[in-house]
């Protein structure tokens, strides 16, 4: 028996004012997978991830988060209701505040949930104290935790954005290109840490960076002009004359 999946859209189109962006997509994932989504600029694989947590509403077509509960349509549901029911999504430029530290980014991250300014230290259970030591951990800047955000590398405010989410706990993380602008090391430290993080999670990750995709024996989707193109190994992918064709531009 196939494995059920944790999140699935069906025949997806978004229009801009009469232009289609997305059509007809279809894009299941299935839980603890890490997803690749790759395409030429323009493919609409940003507008998909905008779909999935809600930023942008489709025209036409249905998105369903199989979550623990039980599955949940999202395709109306509005943006911070996606956020709340498990779905974090992270753009390219990070938010964090630079002025604070990378412990009271991550301790204002923790308690999202309550009034953001009255929560600083004294009021976190410890409880909440281990989750971010962990998280602290996983995310490679324990030596940092009191070091002003604003001062961090590109790579670091990257990773502690990633960390921020992960206190949020969502069950679905969406990533747009998380290593562009990174030095060939902070991309290798961001791949081992999609691999810790896809142990518990689900992972979509737009990616133009294809030696990066490479290292990863994970399902490859490729869209070209709204639509899906391919999807398989990264064998498969480049296997694939229509991907050379439009991607490759051979
Ligand atoms: P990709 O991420 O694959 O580069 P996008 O999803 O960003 O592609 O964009 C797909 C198409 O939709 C592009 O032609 C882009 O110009 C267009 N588009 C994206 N967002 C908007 C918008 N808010 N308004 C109008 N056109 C848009």
């Amino acid at each position: 028996m196939s494995q059920a999946p944790i999140l699935s859209c069906k025949e997806v189109t978004v229009a801009f004012d009469g232009f289609k962006a997305v059509q007809g997509m279809n894009l299941l994932l299935l839980p603890g997978e890490l997803r690749f989504l790759i395409g030429p600029n323009g493919a609409g694989k940003t507008t998909m991830l905008d779909v999935i947590c809600g930023k942008v509403k489709p025209v036409s077509g249905s998105v369903s988060f199989h979550r623990r509960p039980g599955a949940l349509d999202i395709t109306k549901l509005q943006e911070h209701k996606i956020a709340e029911s498990g779905i974090g999504r992270k753009f390219q430029t990070p938010s964090i505040f630079a002025g604070l530290t990378v412990m009271e980014n991550l301790e204002i991250a923790m308690s999202q949930n309550r009034s953001v300014w009255a929560t600083l230290r004294a009021t976190l259970k410890p409880s909440e104290r281990e989750r971010i030591d962990e998280e602290l951990a996983l995310i490679g800047l324990g030596d940092q935790r009191h070091l002003r955000a604003g001062l961090l590398s590109h790579g670091q405010k990257q990773w502690l954005e990633i960390g921020m989410m992960l206190l949020q706990e969502p069950e679905i993380l969406l990533l747009d290109e998380p290593v562009a602008g990174m030095t060939d090391k902070e991309t290798d430290k961001t791949g081992e840490l999609l691999q810790e993080i896809v142990r518990k999670r689900t992972v979509v990750v737009v990616e133009h960076d294809m030696e990066f995709v490479r290292n990863f024996a994970s399902k490859v989707t490729v869209m070209h002009e709204g639509k899906l193109l391919k999807e398989g190994t990264m064998d498969e992918i480049q296997s694939d004359d229509r991907v050379a064709e439009v991607y490759l531009g051979r």
